[in-house]
């Protein structure tokens, strides 16, 4: 087995956002479906392809997965797995991760720390310490790593705060985020929906009953609102354990993504699956970085 699954967020142009862009988006399907057999998580589970496959999936039910990638999709004719965290359908709040997005584009870095510094405690101020990620800067790698680890309802409380300040709530919420009926078209267009948990937790850091509580829920709207049993998920951040991804298999779910940056050689552990983030790969990194990668 030979298989390659990419994530995708925002694929939008002329954005503040960190996004793909439709042109990048579209040449990295291209290059992909040139060298492999663009498949669905399903299919690569139940089917067990020996060739060369790859999965798109598009993470945290953004809009854009309905408004440029589908097209796209539809257009060289492939298929989409989209992971939806199922609190967008219950209620009009935006998810911490979309709201973390679009300060981060509004007001840039040095001024959401500021802002953060003004209301955190002394031991949760963001500084420059070192501890760099792989695509930010210092500032910006401390801010979303202080935001990631310190304890959640604070992150949220802390957030909002500088958020409601700036945002009409509603308003960026009907912009950012996929409606149910679009989630239904695109099913209705074969394209593969999953879950991607209900709240966008960090599961993995969660205590079981949150946990179990969590994915419950995410499950029960599938069913009411889809009138569908979710069979693939992704873990929000890729933050799983093994109590995570043993509740996911009794919940019936047969495939789970995680951030892994890994290809998949076997289904050894369907529920912890490997996946590149697109920027990873062509166009983002020269044809000959992204073959290194993908061999
Ligand atoms: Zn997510």
């Amino acid at each position: 087995m030979d298989n390659v699954i990419v994530m995708y967020h925002y694929v939008q142009d002329n954005t503040g956002f960190k996004a793909f862009s439709k042109q990048e988006f579209r040449e990295q399907v291209q290059y992909l479906k040139e060298r492999y057999k663009i498949i669905s998580l399903q299919e690569l589970v139940e089917k067990k392809p020996q060739g060369k496959t790859c999965v798109l999936t598009f993470d945290d039910g953004i809009k854009d997965g309905f408004t440029t990638a589908l097209p796209i999709l539809e257009e060289e004719g492939l298929n989409g797995t989209f992971f939806v965290p199922t609190k967008i359908f219950m209620e009009k709040k935006l998810l911490g991760a979309q709201k973390r997005h679009l300060l981060l584009a509004k007001l840039g870095t040095k001024k959401f720390v500021e802002e953060f510094n003004k209301i955190a405690d002394n031991v949760f101020q963001v500084k420059k310490e070192g501890k760099k990620n792989e695509y930010d800067d210092e500032l910006t790698s401390n801010l979303k790593f202080m935001l990631d680890n310190m304890d959640q309802r604070k992150a949220n409380a802390i957030l909002d705060r500088i958020f409601s300040k700036r945002f009409n709530e509603k308003e960026e919420f009907e912009k950012i985020y996929l409606s149910s009926k679009e989630v239904k078209r695109l099913v209705g267009k074969g394209m593969e929906v999953g879950s991607h948990g209900h709240a966008h937790l960090w599961l993995g850091k969660l205590p079981f009953k949150d946990m179990e509580a969590d994915l419950v829920k995410s499950v029960e709207v599938f069913n009411n609102v889809f009138s569908m049993h979710p069979r693939v998920m992704s873990y929000p951040f890729g933050s799983y354990s093994l109590f995570t991804r043993r509740l996911a298999e009794k919940l019936g779910f047969i495939a789970a993504v995680t951030t892994a940056k890994k290809k998949n050689i076997s289904l050894e552990s369907p529920l912890e699956l490997g996946r590149y983030d697109c920027i990873d790969l062509f166009p983002r990194k020269t044809k000959e970085k992204s073959r290194k990668i993908l061999s």
